[in-house]
């Protein structure tokens, strides 16, 4: 059986609020079956903000949720790290509104979780499995999803840069492909776009220690961790908005110049396209083989038997 995950015991760390540039304690804990993922603000009374589409709030720069007026904001790159490793069910406790910016990507997230542990709970695991396309367009932006028997996502960008053109990439999502080919991957902005956002009281935390920033001939951070950094971060922050369905999907996710707008529009889409999807429990049971079965062999040198 594929069974529910949570962690093993809690774990905790230190960061800065990316756009108040406040410091901010973020605690993952572990929760019980079917409890999912909830955000809780210690420092309002323990407020529960569940990380759903039903408690979308404004998107500004990042994706916010809130319940009751209170708010959680930046949950994506967490999200998309919850969801990869296979965590159905942790409370997230914060100290203030923003989830840490970390070193803008999800790898630092991957660490708690994997220093944490992972515990198998005793419930099968549900998946939204994608029975018919649903998808969404606004001018040249656009994002779908189609019937698949994985996860994959397909993401292409292109902007009017010199060294930013268009980049495009198709993944199959798993926990080792997430882990090692998009969790690393850095949170972009460009150098007149700063500028912008300091005017309007954002982007305060923000630095080159959290953000790849493009200037008009040149990247001002040292390097790149891939060559389609850039890409590859678009993935990680549609598998994040993606995760506010619920359920982890099996689908196919193409998207094209979208952003965190157009991700989370198309997750309460999707939600409320109900015919479009099925909710399955735990479809990958391990093939149990019949004594005396074929087993087909899988590399030079393994023999059938
Ligand atoms: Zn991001």
């Amino acid at each position: 059986m594929d069974a529910q995950r949570t962690l093993r015991r809690q774990i905790s760390c230190v960061g800065i609020g990316l756009h108040s540039g406040n410091k901010v304690n973020l605690t993952l804990k572990p929760a019980p079956a079917d409890f999912g993922v909830r955000f809780r603000r210690t420092d309002l009374g323990h407020h529960e903000v569940p990380a759903t589409v039903n408690n979308l709030a404004g998107i500004q720069l990042a994706t916010g949720l809130a319940n009751n007026e209170v708010s959680v904001e930046t949950v994506e790159h967490l999200l998309a790290a919850l969801v990869s490793v296979g965590i159905d069910n942790v409370i997230i406790e914060l100290n203030s509104p923003e989830v840490p910016i970390m070193d803008g990507s999800a790898a630092p997230f991957i660490y708690l979780i994997h220093e944490a542990g992972v515990k198998r709970l005793s419930a099968a695991r549900k998946y939204l499995k994608i029975v018919r396309p649903i998808a969404i367009s606004r001018g040249d932006k656009r994002i779908a999803l189609y019937p698949s028997d994985h996860f994959k996502v397909t993401y292409s960008i292109s902007y009017d840069h010199p060294l930013l053109r268009h980049q495009s990439r198709t993944l199959r999502i798993t926990e080792e492909s997430f882990v090692d080919e998009i969790a690393p991957a850095r949170t972009f902005t460009f150098l007149k776009d700063v500028e912008m956002m300091r005017q309007n009281g954002l982007a305060l935390g923000g630095s080159l220690e959290n953000a790849i920033v493009l200037g008009e001939t040149g990247i001002l951070n040292n390097a790149l961790r891939f060559e389609d950094e850039f890409v590859r971060h678009k993935i990680l922050d549609a598998v994040g908005d993606l995760a506010l369905v619920g359920y982890p999907v099996i689908g196919h996710l193409v998207a094209h110049r979208a952003g965190h707008a157009l991700h989370t529009e198309f997750a309460a889409k999707v939600l409320d396209e109900a015919d479009a999807w099925r909710v399955i429990e735990a479809p990958f049971e391990p093939a149990v083989i019949p004594f005396g079965a074929k087993i087909k062999a899988t590399a030079p040198g393994l023999a059938a038997t």
